[in-house]
């Protein structure tokens, strides 16, 4: 408005019919001058204190008022506490894990916005000037145009040689030339990623906590079982596979396999031992390979096999979905082409797994020493089949997500540290990459029951679903879920033990499908009874033999009423 205002009353100045035409035919000479021209905007007075100007400018980010201004990085969509909910529907207990588990990768995904927003803006920044670079170079060669004599003019007439002089004189090295604004180079603070180390028995949800988590914030993970790997050279998988293995998670995009989670499974496993031979390949060989994978390096992966051609969607055809014949074909990598891949490892957030077998005892020998204080008040538990040590809560006081009610859950892993890492095996070097420990309980009974029944794909849901496939309705007393939970306690396997125990009691009903009604008790997790089976009428025996055995709280059977109206259901 501005610019074009000038203009009208520059046309009325010029008194000369050429000059005239000039004006008004290219107002863009007049409100470069005015965009460029230090004087005119210092004329601006600002409007007090509201933070706005006269003037509006569409180029200039802070020209927009207070109001405007963006916040540099959004708020987040969850926060740790959010995610841990979500893995609270799927993950029974842990709750110290999950805090300290939900906190990093929430960390971690944050990091991931944020570099993403810097990125984003940073282009912007460089588009913005490449934009201004454009307009100049357009405006110099208007000016070198304009400054060409005109057909009508007397041929050395004053204007056009003044102008000519003027050009002349803006293009000679000395004359101050106009620069676009140059944006200032930001240096963002760059964020470390904060790896983790998790440690806990078998079967505990170790890896369950990780892929439900990766589910929610959709960031390619990948499990990778660090007792196949060796070091570089040797018979083996090199630390690099993980990458590989990551990069296919992520369909191939770098981008995305750079931000990713890189779970490494059994880690414990590549503790020094000692070898005949004095070289350590598989264990502390692997250890100092991965190193500089943690750290941040340049990995360049080759992918051999035709997957390009495999991924091209949809298939090459001559024919489209009218089948009229196509003119143009996805265009595939010939087979055989080996694609190259450079993924750089610096972002990727690595989370160690592990049972850690006789850490324990490393960790209470250290704390159990008499200048510790607690030399006397170790005390042995013999619960079931396993061992534990139980140490005084106030032991634990000092660890994150502490309270009175979930001392009894703390376990001797907890306290651990770098010493006793070192102590089971581990080099200074990569223990000081781990900048997170939590530990993770054994499952007792309760946990294992609430495995069976709670939990969104808890295992009773999962084989209820499966026998209403054949059809067969399937049901379980509170006493024989309690039973399988016992028996997989004992197993020492977790919660993997629940599957184990499932498939075992339901492999006869699962082999005399269909059976319209299948019971199953206490006395037939115990071995002592077969699964009672009943036929379509026999809704009213399966309800009294319910009633017989104590209720299951978790089954949605209570009365014959209630047996209806789930078959109502069901239909
Ligand atoms: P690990 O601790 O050895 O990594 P996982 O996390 O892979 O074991 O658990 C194995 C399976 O056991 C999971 O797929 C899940 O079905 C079940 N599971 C283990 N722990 C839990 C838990 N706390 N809550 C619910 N399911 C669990």
């Amino acid at each position: 408005m501005m610019a074009l205002s000038r203009g009208r009353l520059l046309s009325h100045w010029c008194s000369s019919p050429i000059q005239r035409y000039r004006v008004t035919l290219q107002p863009g000479r007049y409100s470069r001058h005015l965009s460029i021209c230090p004087s005119l905007r210092s004329k601006q007075t600002p409007d007090f204190s509201s933070g706005f100007t006269r003037s509006y400018d569409p180029a200039l980010e802070s020209g927009r008022g207070p109001m405007f201004r963006k916040v540099n990085f959004g708020v987040p969509q969850f926060y740790p506490r959010d995610l841990k909910r979500r893995v609270d529907e799927y993950v029974v207990g842990q709750d110290r894990a999950k805090k300290t588990i939900c906190s990093a990768i929430f960390n971690h995904y944050q990091n991931l916005r944020r570099r993403r927003q810097y990125e984003q803006e940073d282009k912007e920044k460089h588009e913005k000037l490449m934009r201004q670079r454009f307009a100049r170079d357009r405006e110099l060669s208007q000016r070198r145009w304009d400054a060409l004599p005109l057909e009508d003019e007397v041929p050395g007439q004053s204007s056009s040689a003044r102008q000519a002089s003027e050009l002349a004189s803006e293009a000679s090295p000395n004359a101050p030339i106009f620069k676009p604004e140059e944006p200032a180079a930001v240096e963002h603070v760059k964020i470390d990623k904060s790896n983790i180390l998790v440690i806990g028995p078998t079967g505990v949800g170790k890896t369950y906590i990780l892929e439900t988590l990766s589910k929610k914030i959709q960031v390619p993970l990948t499990i990778c079982d660090c007792n196949s790997l060796t070091q570089a050279g040797y018979i083996g998988q090199d630390v690099e596979s993980c990458i590989e293995r990551l990069l296919i998670e992520a369909n191939y995009d770098v981008k995305a396999a750079e931000h990713g989670v890189v779970v490494l499974d059994e880690f414990d496993k590549l503790a020094r031992r000692e070898t005949t031979t004095g070289r350590d390949v598989s264990g502390e060989g692997v250890q100092q390979a991965l190193l500089k994978l943690v750290e941040g390096t340049k990995v360049t992966i080759n992918v051999k096999d035709n997957r390009s051609s495999r991924a091209a969607t949809p298939i090459p055809t001559n024919y489209n979905a009218s089948g009229a014949p196509t003119s143009s074909m996805p265009v595939s990598s010939p087979p055989g082409k080996v694609d190259q891949y450079t993924v750089d490892t610096t972002n990727i957030l690595f989370v160690f797994c592990g049972a850690f077998v006789g850490l324990d005892k490393i960790i209470l020998r250290r704390v159990s020493k008499p200048a510790m204080g607690f030399g006397g008040d170790v005390q042995s538990q013999h619960a079931g089949t396993g061992s534990t040590h139980s140490l005084p809560t106030e032991t634990y006081a000092h660890l994150a997500h502490y309270s009175p009610q979930s001392a009894s859950s703390f376990t001797p892993l907890d306290l651990v540290v770098s010493e006793d890492l070192q102590r089971f095996g581990f080099i200074p070097e990569i223990i000081g990459r781990l900048h997170n420990i939590c530990a993770l309980s054994p499952l007792s009974k309760e946990d294992l029951y609430r495995i069976l029944t709670e939990p969104r794909n808890s295992l009773v849901a999962q084989y209820t679903a499966l026998f209403e496939t054949y059809p067969s309705q399937l049901y379980f007393t509170e006493k024989a879920l309690s039973a399988i939970a016992e028996r997989a306690l004992a197993a020492e396997t977790g919660a993997r033990g629940l599957k184990m125990e499932m498939e075992r009691v339901l492999a006869e009903p699962m082999f005399d499908a269909p059976t319209p009604y299948v019971l199953i008790t206490e006395a037939c997790v115990k071995g002592l009874e077969k699964a009672a089976y009943w036929g379509k009428d026999g809704r009213h025996e399966l309800s009294q033999r319910l009633e017989e055995e104590q209720f299951n709280a978790h089954n949605p059977l209570h009365s014959l009423e209630q047996l209806g109206q789930a078959e109502e259901g069901r239909g």
